[in-house]
């Protein structure tokens, strides 16, 4: 049989409760016994004392009259009081007749009796043989000035057994009422704590099923350790609804990548079919096909090419190693590089005198920000636009901005074109040859860079990218 927590924790109360019990009967009955019998042999005394007394005014003589005078005395103290001549001759009894007192042994070798006579006092528990049973014997030596003999008082250890007897009366009484009282009270208490443990099963099982509740809030070890587990519950629900989210992102994400790569790869197998099919032959459509086919493979490279960065990134394995540079370099380098672009749509490109301040970046990942956001700005520029890149410090960061005069961003897009695959204006963006996720990667090597991004919309057109890097500390 399995005994639940409840039964396991009452019975295990009920067998303290009766070790206990066991252990502290044991020690009262023997308490008690040794105070029992302390208290007879003191009250034995003082009928010796009393009698001894008695015996020193006394004129009676001989068993005759002396066995009455101790058959009255053991009446009065309801007590065997025995009176003996020094030779040992039992001269009253108040256990026995005359004719027994007569007829009784010599008393003079009872060990009390010696011990009274040698010591003054005697006193000794043993079995009577005269009467039978177990006595505690007090006696005391009598006649003054010479010794006459010994009187002795004696009662039956019975009395203690009796008393004792009491005790385990009282005791299995009690006993068995606390132990009724413990039932009762470890049931109740084991019940408020398998119910609070109950609680906690319930918790447990409905934060798996999805839903958080609140559980109460008393201060004892179970309550904390109920709080401890809320706290507990709660960080893993966090853990859950983020990874749940990334989840959800990482299944968003590889449906547009796909989306994205279908495209120049339908483009790519169908034009190589059509000029296998011998459309390589055809003066007009074979050359119109490779271009086509041409420019689909690259957009296709770049793709892969930015969605590798982002890889990169989200393993954190940019390998970014910021260094101390000079920012006019990079933007000159990177102006160059895109002047041909820029001159393919009339667009103007200023880079507005800068004042030489370090910053600390990865000189990689700072090129591929600024191509990018030079590249943009020369996408989205209506032709003939202008162009303007400027850097200044701002709040112990390096603050580069570029400017352009297209189209702008309405400001409900502004976080979200640093989203992967984001476009503001689909079909315009794919026209330029826009990945949509040009700005994501920014972004991405921005902040391993503890750098931050943004957009302001310029005046009275267009749109403002920024970029804030770290200073330089050797500035
Ligand atoms: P894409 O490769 O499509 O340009 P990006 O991540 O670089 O992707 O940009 C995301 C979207 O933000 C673009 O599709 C475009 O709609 C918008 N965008 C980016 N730069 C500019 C800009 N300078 N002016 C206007 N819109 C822009």
């Amino acid at each position: 049989m399995k005994l639940g927590i409840r039964e396991r924790l009452t019975l295990f109360s009920l067998l303290l409760m009766l070790v206990v019990g066991i252990i502290a009967g044991l020690f009262l009955e023997n308490e008690r016994r040794s105070s029992i019998e302390q208290q007879i042999e003191r009250e034995l005394s003082h009928y010796a004392a009393a009698v001894r007394e008695l015996m020193a005014e006394s004129q009676a003589e001989g068993a005759l009259q002396i066995d009455p005078l101790a058959d009255r005395l053991g009446a009065a103290t309801s007590s065997r009081i025995t009176i003996i001549a020094l030779d040992g001759r039992v001269l009253g009894d108040s256990n026995l007749t005359l004719d027994e007192v007569r007829a009784v042994e010599n008393h003079g070798r009872r060990p009390e009796v010696v011990d009274a006579l040698a010591q003054g006092k005697g006193v000794y528990r043993r079995y009577s043989t005269t009467v039978e049973t177990d006595m505690l014997y007090v006696a005391l030596p009598f006649g003054k000035p010479e010794t006459l003999g010994t009187v002795r008082a004696a009662k039956p250890l019975a009395e203690v057994d009796q008393a004792i007897t009491e005790l385990h009366l009282t005791l299995i009484f009690t006993g068995i009422l606390a132990l009724l009282l413990a039932i009762l009270l470890s049931g109740l208490a084991s019940h408020l704590l398998t119910g609070t443990l109950r609680k906690l099963i319930h918790h447990a099982r409905s934060l798996s099923a999805g839903a958080a509740e609140e559980s109460s809030t008393s201060a004892d070890e179970i309550q904390l350790l109920a709080g401890s587990f809320n706290y507990l519950a709660q960080e893993l629900e966090e853990h859950i609804t983020e990874l749940r989210r990334m989840e959800r992102e990482q299944r968003v994400f590889i449906a547009n990548a796909s989306h994205e790569l279908r495209t120049p790869a339908a483009v790519i197998r169908a034009n190589a079919e059509t000029l296998l099919s011998g459309a390589i032959e055809d003066e007009v459509m074979g050359p119109k096909l490779l271009k086509a086919l041409d420019r689909n493979a690259e957009r296709l490279a770049l793709i892969l090419s930015d969605l590798l960065d982002l890889a990169r990134l989200d393993a954190g394995q940019s390998h970014l190693e910021p260094i101390d540079l000079l920012l006019p370099d990079y933007l000159q380098h990177a102006v160059e590089t895109l002047t041909p672009q820029a001159l393919k749509r009339g667009v103007t490109i200023e880079i507005a005198p800068d004042e030489q301040t370090r910053l600390h970046a990865d000189p990689h990942a700072l090129q591929q920000i600024l191509l990018n956001l030079i590249e943009n700005a020369i996408k989205y520029s209506p032709p003939g636009g202008r162009i303007q890149i400027k850097s200044q410090r701002h709040q112990g960061t390096m603050e580069i901005r570029v400017e352009d005069n297209g189209p702008g961003i309405p400001e409900s897009c502004r976080t979200k074109v640093f989203q992967r695959f984001y476009r503001v204006d689909n079909g315009r963006a794919r026209d330029v040859g826009g990945t949509g996720l040009g700005l994501s990667i920014v972004k991405g090597l921005t902040e391993a860079m503890h750098g931050s991004v943004g957009i302001e919309p310029a005046r009275p057109v267009g749109s403002i990218f920024w970029v804030r890097l770290p200073l330089s500390c050797n500035r």
